[in-house]
């Protein structure tokens, strides 16, 4: 049976992804290799409107979550911790483990973060040098909106801002440097819909102060050893890349950087949510201005959301389900891939046939879904 997945990380990549994947292996000491890195700094740089690298680790999301952690905090460190689910707390867990001491500014996992909330926090905590925050919060679909939120922020001895845009980039603009970010992490497995393995990190030039600065006690997650090799005239890196991963991204990058892709992502949602809501289900996400384009997450308020859940996966849908408080009651659909009213239409008539007992309850959820696709 051929499976649709709808799995918020890894996404379905496209034909073209693939097939780049499947090249002949290059070496990665060697002039073809560097062309290529430096073919996907460039397509980086635009997707961000960055003027520095990216460096590119061997790892998932969490490593390069991790890289972030240990070059920028240690024993002498504050750091102020945003969380509002699962992904910012992991964020926290692996930066306390260098030693930071950790102000905790917790959210409720469903809403969005109020910049207010951390300007207050950073106004509070004048010692801290590093403030955390996650742009989508993947657990529970909500989309954080990082410029409004450091824009809020006192700018007089501004902490270091480190984002969590693992599962941002690529499907909504992440703009740091415009922004006054100085660090992301993203990964390759989900707005870069590229197979996963990649994990990526972009600094700014006061970030880069900052780290070179500090002595790094991780070998592999160093980004000082990173930056060596990245910013010569011809690029590589100080162990072997995953060079077919490579070629993967190189492509996936073209796609991602059409005319309209955010647009499209945010339609996509938007009408998918729609739909979903006419059927009967509740959005996990209620303010809509914090419901990501990338994610969306939702239950049935019968409580029978995993059974739903289940017959969904037995007709060949496979979302994700709900993590930490949420287990067992949610459902997650991503929608970072190129999905439009085809896909959308599969996703709301599959989980029509779902609903079971429930489906007396459904409205008409096609043309309500239909309605807001066409509005765009
Ligand atoms: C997926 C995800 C991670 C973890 O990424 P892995 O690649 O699974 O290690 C971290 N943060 C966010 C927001 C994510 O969505």
């Amino acid at each position: 049976m051929k499976k649709y997945l709808m799995t918020p990380g890894p996404v379905p990549v496209s034909t073209e992804v693939s097939l780049a994947e499947a090249r002949p292996l290059i070496g990665h000491r060697g002039a073809d290799f560097s062309a290529l890195f430096a073919g996907i700094e460039t397509k980086l740089g635009r997707l961000l409107k960055t003027s520095g690298k990216t460096v590119i680790f061997p790892a998932s999301g969490t490593g390069a979550l991790e890289s972030l952690s240990v070059n920028f905090t240690g024993p002498d460190t504050k750091v102020i911790s945003v969380s509002c689910g699962v992904f910012g707390d992991r964020f926290r867990e692996i930066t306390a483990l260098t030693g930071a001491s950790i102000v905790n500014v917790d959210v409720t996992p469903g809403e969005g973060v109020n910049p207010g909330v951390v300007a207050e926090a950073v106004a509070k905590n004048p010692d801290a040098s590093v403030l955390l925050l996650t742009q989508n919060e993947t657990s529970t679909g909500v989309f954080n909106r990082v410029d409004e939120i450091v824009s809020a922020i006192p700018q007089k001895n501004r902490p270091l801002v480190l984002v969590d845009s693992v599962s941002s980039i690529g499907t909504m603009p992440c703009y740091p440097e415009e922004w006054g970010v100085d660090a992301v992490a993203t990964a390759s497995q989900k707005g870069l819909l590229t197979p996963p393995g990649l994990g990526l990190v972009w600094l700014s030039e006061r970030g880069w102060d900052a780290v070179s600065k500090r002595k790094c006690n991780n070998y592999y997650f160093d980004l000082m050893r990173q930056k060596k090799d990245l910013y010569k005239e011809a690029p590589d890196n100080p162990y072997t890349p995953p060079v077919s991963l490579y070629y993967a991204l190189d492509a996936a990058l073209d796609e991602i950087s059409s005319d309209g892709w955010f647009e499209l992502r945010s339609r996509a949602a938007r009408a998918l949510a729609a739909g979903i809501d006419s059927l009967g289900f509740e959005l996990l996400v209620k303010e809509e201005k914090f419901r990501s384009p990338g994610v969306t997450a939702f239950f049935h308020p019968s409580g029978d959301t995993s059974a739903i859940a289940k017959s969904l996966k037995a007709l060949g849908v496979e979302p994700a389900g709900g993590q930490g408080k949420f287990k067992g009651k949610l459902i997650r659909m991503s929608h970072y891939h190129d999905v439009r009213w085809p896909e959308i239409s599969l996703a709301l008539g599959s989980l029509y046939a779902a609903l079971g007992d429930h489906r007396a309850r459904a409205g008409d959820f096609v043309r309500r879904a239909f309605e807001v696709w066409e509005a765009k």
